[in-house]
């Protein structure tokens, strides 16, 4: 695990990378900042181990504590940033979603619907608005503790205006209720609410573009503010990347824990990708990454689910 210098490095340019994802170019600095900056950096600060400070991801219930990595070293879960290190990448005015007070249900729920109400009538890519059957705006719990974020609807979600409903879907409910849990208990979304054209082709998906990611993707800010949940899923590339901005390949990223707006996120494998690949081994790392998230959420976890995959 990188020294708490390492951590803080890592959290800011993720942030960085978050507010350039959502348009932001310039990010004011203040001069007192920019001197502090270019000093060396304290020995102490460097050396603080920070561990103690950190919060402690959820005691696994059953027996075998540690989850195993993307690599398949033993190690724990890296843990989201302190409040004191979150707050440290705020900028003036900002405030994390996991550190809001809780909103008051019934405001919560009115603002949930204006937004869906605007996703719904979004003209905003003319070619889209035109191609699509239905917004596929999300489905789920507004007041999940888990949230799945997924890339865009294909065929079936276009046409049933409901994400994860064809067979990538299909398998990704197959997941959350091997956790004990089903699909009204978390909120499924996508980074975009519109099924990517494809023009000429009367089947087929393709991956959103960069413009089309930065266009849509306000929505599923605002979904992630309203919802506050206390972990999220990203699944596949596509879904990193329009949280996170252009980071490693997925292949790496995956089973380690990265942090959006100082919410704990997992990155794992698209259901999609499980179904391309059938290894057996694949389909393990998807699990340990959703053992690793039930533990962040504190959820009980039986000896067969922790076994499961265990001999593939
Ligand atoms: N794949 C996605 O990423 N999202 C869906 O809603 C369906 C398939």
């Amino acid at each position: 695990m990188p020294d708490a210098y390492g951590q803080l490095l890592d959290a800011t340019i993720q942030h960085l990378e978050d507010l350039k994802s959502r348009g932001v170019r310039h990010v004011p600095v203040l001069p007192e900042t920019l001197t502090a900056l270019i000093q060396p950096v304290a020995r102490e600060f460097q050396n603080t181990n920070l561990k103690s400070q950190i919060e402690k991801p959820a005691a696994p219930v059953a027996s075998k504590p540690s989850t195993q990595s993307a690599t398949g070293d033993r190690e724990p879960a890296i843990p989201a940033p302190t409040a004191e290190q979150t707050s440290l990448l705020a900028l003036p005015g900002e405030t994390f979603p996991s550190r809001l007070p809780p909103l008051d249900p019934q405001a919560k729920a009115a603002a949930f619907a204006a937004l869906r109400e605007r996703a719904l009538a979004c003209v905003k890519c003319p070619h889209l608005a035109s191609s699509r059957k239905t917004v596929v705006f999300g489905v789920g719990s507004i007041d999940a503790q888990l949230m799945f974020v997924g890339e865009a609807p294909g065929a079936d979600e276009d046409e049933q205006g409901e994400p994860f409903v064809g067979k990538a879907g299909q398998l990704l409910t197959k997941i959350i209720q091997a956790t004990g849990l089903q699909r009204a208990d978390v909120y499924i979304g996508n980074i975009l609410k519109c099924r990517p054209d494809t023009p000429g082709q009367s089947a087929g998906n393709r991956k959103p573009t960069t413009d089309e990611m930065a266009t849509c993707i306000p929505y599923l800010h605002e979904q992630i503010d309203l919802i506050r949940p206390k972990v999220l899923v990203a699944l596949g590339a596509t879904a990193v990347e329009g949280l996170l901005g252009k980071t490693l390949g997925i292949t790496k990223l995956r089973g380690t824990w990265k942090t959006y707006r100082g919410i704990p996120l997992m990155p794992t494998y698209h259901p999609a990708y499980l179904l391309r690949n059938q290894a057996m081994s694949e389909k393990r790392k998807v699990w340990e990454d959703m053992l690793a998230v039930m533990e962040k959420l504190g959820m009980p976890i039986s000896e067969k689910q922790r076994n499961y995959f265990l001999k593939a």
